[in-house]
Order: structure tokens, then sequence, then C-alpha cells
């Protein structure tokens, strides 16, 4: 065990802070205290357990109430909601779409399923999320407008569609991205997986992209079990996305008619009845996760070399994962701390492993990556359940 840097001090004070002695704290676990068991409860009285029910049209009629954007499509995951968003973009075979590198496997993986390439894009130290600046430039050095559409020089593929990422729940500076995409004729999707419940300059996340994407996982800031939604302004792409994640289904009395290929991406109506209560208790679980952060942040307060991720001005984040970030010879210790950590029940865990090393994307076009290389050596996620915080009833 290196001793350069104090880590038995810095363990013990985050574990103060969620009264961790010797019980296992998960990284982030569900809270079932509302009316989930009387909705899913409900679904099984009355037989509507499966792809249609009340709760799918509910949830998303909560979820577009919650976000300002205008419609919402409930469908099975997050992984399939980028799917769908990417083949409505006209995304296709021989296409390439820029992806953090920084990011959870599904976006990448998302764009393999179209047929396209991701090529990955750096992150910013201040959002931990795609960098609008970096992306400018690197566009003004190898991408051609021609057509109306968007060509990367070197490899001559199109250059359809753009996918930030709000990471741990902190948005991206959304507005010189847009521009960015914009100028270039690149459309925009946001990832928005991580941040229900987190604002760029006063709006909700997911209204920038031309179609957005939600996650309802079971380690999310609310859960379905398994679930996601894609969101959008446009009319006819929320028909569309409605159609095509309902294997592409004409109305009819009784004759099974299907005008394309579609895929059965619905959510069941017991996933939903779920989600519709864990949305009533978002407001509640954002307070929580807020003063966790506070919380966090007084326990760290004497210590020099290691910081609590925090939003930027523009931002009000949903603090999903709580995220160290180490400096200096903190960093040289990041797995000494996850080891110790996890051996002590106080779970941990660095951020993703960057796309561009796993071993089926280590050939994609790239831009520089280091400053994402610089965040993936000095983060560590802390424990952020939301009943961490402390004010919950
Ligand atoms: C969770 C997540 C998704 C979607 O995951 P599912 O498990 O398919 O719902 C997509 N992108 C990011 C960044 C995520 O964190």
């Amino acid at each position: 065990m290196k001793n350069y840097v104090d880590i038995q001090t810095l363990i013990k004070k985050l574990k103060s802070v969620v009264n961790a002695d010797n019980e296992f704290i998960a990284l982030h676990e569900p809270s079932f205290q509302g009316n989930e068991w009387a909705y899913v409860k409900e679904c099984l009285d009355t037989g509507w357990v499966s792809s249609v029910g009340k709760y799918v049209d509910q949830f998303e009629g909560m979820l577009r109430d919650y976000t300002g954007v205008k419609h919402a499509v409930a469908v099975v995951n997050g992984t399939a909601a980028l799917h769908i968003s990417l083949i409505l973009a006209g995304v296709k075979q021989g296409d390439e779409v820029l992806v953090p590198t920084l990011t959870f496997i599904a976006t990448a993986n998302a764009v393999s399923y179209c047929g396209a390439t991701p090529h990955f894009v750096d992150s910013s130290e201040q959002t931990l999320g795609m960098d609008p600046i970096k992306l400018q430039q690197y566009l003004h050095e190898i991408a051609v407008v021609r057509d109306g559409y968007c060509y990367n020089k070197f490899s001559g593929r199109r250059i359809k569609a753009a996918i930030p990422m709000h990471t741990f729940g902190h948005p991206v500076d959304l507005d010189p991205l847009y521009e960015v995409c914009e100028r270039y004729h690149i459309d925009l999707i946001e990832d928005a997986a991580e941040s229900l419940g987190s604002y760029y300059k006063g709006k909700h996340t997911g209204n920038w992209g031309k179609l957005s994407t939600l996650s309802f996982n079971g380690n999310k800031i609310v859960t379905t079990g398994g679930g996601g939604a894609i969101l959008t302004n446009d009319d006819e792409l929320a028909r569309l996305a409605k159609h095509i994640t309902t294997t592409a289904k004409v109305k009819h009395a009784w004759a099974f008619l299907h005008d394309q290929v579609g895929y059965n991406y619905r959510l069941p109506n017991i996933n939903a009845a779920l989600g519709c209560a864990q949305l009533e208790k978002l407001p509640e679980f954002l307070r929580s996760k807020r003063s966790l952060t506070a919380k966090y942040q007084t326990a760290l307060s004497t210590t020099e070399g290691v910081k609590l991720f925090l939003e930027p001005s523009f931002a009000d984040s949903n603090y999903w994962l709580q995220t160290l970030v180490l400096e200096g010879e903190y960093m040289d210790a990041r797995d000494d701390i996850l080891n110790l950590t996890n051996e002590q029940g106080f779970m941990t865990r660095p951020a993703w492993t960057l796309m561009h090393k796993l071993a089926m994307y280590e050939n994609c076009p790239q831009m520089d990556l280091s400053v994402a290389e610089g965040l993936e050596r000095k983060i560590i996620n802390i424990p952020s359940s939301p009943f961490l915080g402390g004010n919950h009833e």
C-alpha cells in the first residue's frame, strides 16, 4: 500500500457522510417509497401488464409535462431509444456519428446497430461532456459541407449526427454545440439517459436535440426496472417513433398489417406504472441528491487534491452520480482508493473505459482525446442513492 497520500483519512471522511460503519453502501440504489406498490398491483389486478394500458399513456404525459418537450415515446430501454432516434435522424450504413469517447457503451453501440461508425470526440473539463470549442476546431480541419451534408474529408463518409451525453447528470454546454451542429448540417441527438431533472440555462435537457433519449434502468435517477423514452418537439418524428417502436402496425379492427420493418421496443404497462410512481417522487429525489452533494462537499473541504465535481454555472444538475475528481498524487492513488473503498463495502467505480480503447472501436476515427484520457484517470463515482441525502421521509 502506497502512503504518499492519506487515503484512509479520505475514506473515513466520505464514509462519515453516509454513516457507513459496517453496512454495505451501494453506488446507486432505487427507492420505492411512493405509489409503486399500488400502481403495479393495479396492473396485476386488472391484467393490463403488457404492451398496452393506461400507464404507458400516463407515463408519456408525465414525461412531456416534466421535460417541456412536446412528445415522449416510452420504449423498452435507453439503448433502444438511441437506436430508433438514429434511424429517424436518417443515419444509414456507412455514415459517421460523432460520439463522446467518455460515455456508457450504449451511445456507441446504437451507432453500430445502424451500420454506421462512431467518430470519437473529446470532453470538456468543465462539463465532462463533448467540448464544443474543440469540436468546432476539429470539424474546421476535417469536415466539408457539400449539397447540405457534412463529409469527413479523410474517410469520405458522411457525418450525419452528433450525440452529446450529459455525463453523470451534468448538462453539456448545449448552445455552442447546437451552433456547431447547425453550421455543419449535423443532426443533434441528446443522450439524456443520465440527466432527467437536469436543466441547461433554465430549460430541461432533451429540448435541444432533434431527438433526445432517456433511460429508466435500475441505476438511473428514476427507474421502471428497465425502460427508456424518445423525446422530440417534432410532430412527425414523434408519430414515426411510436409507429416503428410498436412493430409498425397499421391501425385496423382485426387485421395484422405492418407497413415497414418495425421493432418491438414497447415499454410494458407494468413498467410504466412503476415509472409514474417514480416520477411523482423525482422532485424529492432531486432535493435529496443536492443535499448529499453539500454533505460530501463539506466533508472534503479540508482535503487538498480531491474535489467534488460541481455543476457549471449555466446548469442545474440532477447530481445523479456524485463524482470525485482527483488531482496530483491522489490521481496516482486512484486504484488504491477504488480497492480500499470497495473492500470496505463503500462502493465506488471509475469512469467507463473510454470507447476508443475497446477492441471493437479502437480503429474508429477520433480527434485528440487527451482531456477524456486525463478524466478517465481522475474520476471516481461514489455512493449517490437518493435516500443517502438524509431528507427523505
Ligand atoms: C444508461 C445509459 C443509456 C441507456 O441504457 P439502458 O440500460 O439501455 O436503458 C445510454 N446512455 C448512457 C450514457 C447511459 O448512462
